[in-house]
């Protein structure tokens, strides 16, 4: 840690560059104290690892402080440094006693209080959500910036995301996602947008990358990201990958989701090309897309005949039934507002269907209806004649609907 309190209660705060000298004099005279749990802690000056505070060995805090590495040291040091030199009131390693939390840095920014956390090791997910969700209710907005080595971005616009990334995700106040990542060996923000999963973990994205020095807080919270270019072309060709994973790594036995769609008279190589589209919001359901849409037409759309309407409620319901069943999983994203639904991206995907033609939407009533049936291919000439010339019609059908 950072932080130590004196005897006589000064607070001492090495995110300030203190030169060795005064330091080695500072440590010759003092003794210096735990803030959370009273203890006794002694002040480290090695050229090794940066200054630094440590509880004497085989000593636990109460909070678990120990055990943080160079990288965590370093990162919420600069971070800090980073909020003092824009004149933001912040404090390193604050610790409320009321709740027992202790953030990285506490700042104060247009009338808000902010709880940032660098985070280096990977926590359980319900700590981070527990962590957050105190945050939040204590009236703190959570930054949580996960350590850029956490991070597998592939080449082009691709990233690999797994639960934990996903945690970091925040949002801009006009609405655009994004996971908040820093580097403290170049002093690096890398933030990764457009996140449009096509399998669970894997996902197209667009990956910004800022100087510290060239970025300020507003910069950091409400970032000029890139648009994602999403090539209809490069989405199916992953989404053909998508389905011969499923069809290898799971028989018509172990998968619902198979024998599902077999008992529907439906071949997981011979889905219509309106099946498996990119929504923006794709990301709020941990399942594919191909596979939530495929539940979406057998439990609705299959058995609908021409003009007859489908509700909100009916979606709810036959979404809920797969949710509850866990057919369908949700993300965990506990920085995003609850009004975020997971029904949104549901409803992303029906408009794209009323783009294409295949429901209608009837404004006054509020609900979509049946215009057409979706042709299923019958074939692989048929399917792949399907493909192009849906493909070669729809170039880019992300970005139109945002
Ligand atoms: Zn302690």
């Amino acid at each position: 840690m950072l932080t130590a309190k004196t005897k006589s209660g000064n607070l001492i705060c090495l995110g300030l560059d203190y030169k060795k000298e005064t330091l080695l004099e500072l440590r010759k005279k003092e003794e210096f104290l735990c803030p959370v749990c009273g203890e006794s802690v002694m002040l480290k000056l090695g050229e090794q690892r940066i200054f630094h505070f440590a509880h004497k060995q085989g000593e636990t805090c109460s909070l678990g402080l120990e055990g943080e590495t160079v990288r965590h040291l370093e990162g919420k040091r600069q971070l800090y440094q980073w909020l003092i030199r824009q004149r933001i009131p912040s404090v390193l390693e604050y610790y409320d006693r009321e709740i027992q939390q202790r953030p990285d840095v506490m700042f104060q920014y247009k009338g808000k209080k902010y709880a940032l956390e660098y985070q280096c090791s990977t926590i359980p997910e319900k700590d981070f959500i527990k962590r957050t969700n105190c945050y939040l209710k204590h009236a703190y907005v959570p930054l949580w910036i996960v350590s850029s080595d956490h991070l597998k971005l592939g080449q082009g616009h691709f990233a690999t995301l797994s639960s934990f990334n996903y945690l970091f995700l925040r949002n801009t106040t006009s609405g655009d996602l994004f996971i908040p990542a820093y580097c403290p060996e170049n002093q690096l923000f890398h933030l990764v947008s457009s996140i449009t999963p096509y399998s669970i973990k894997n996902s197209f994205a667009s990956h910004s990358i800022f100087p510290l020095k060239n970025i300020n807080l507003d910069g950091l919270l409400e970032p000029q990201l890139i648009d994602n270019q999403l090539v209809l072309s490069q989405w199916f060709k992953n989404l053909e990958r998508t389905k011969f994973m499923l069809s290898v790594h799971a028989n018509a036995k172990s998968s619902p989701f198979l024998s599902e769609i077999y008992r529907h008279y439906l071949n997981l190589f011979l889905l219509p090309p309106e099946i498996g589209l990119p929504v923006p919001h794709a990301l709020n359901i941990q399942t594919p897309p191909l596979i939530w849409q495929t539940y979406l037409f057998i439990d609705i759309i299959k058995y609908k005949q021409l003009g007859d309407i489908i509700t909100l409620e009916e979606l709810n319901t036959h979404f809920y039934r797969r949710v509850n069943r866990k057919e369908i999983i949700l993300r965990h994203l506990p920085q995003i507002k609850e009004t975020e639904t997971p029904l949104k991206p549901l409803l992303e995907y029906l408009h794209i269907l009323v783009w294409l033609d295949i429901l209608g939407f009837n404004k006054s009533s509020n609900a979509f209806y049946l215009k057409q049936q979706m042709v299923i291919p019958e074939t692989n000439r048929q399917y792949e004649v399907r493909r192009i010339d849906f493909y070669n019609k729809y170039r880019c059908i992300l970005k139109y609907h945002k």
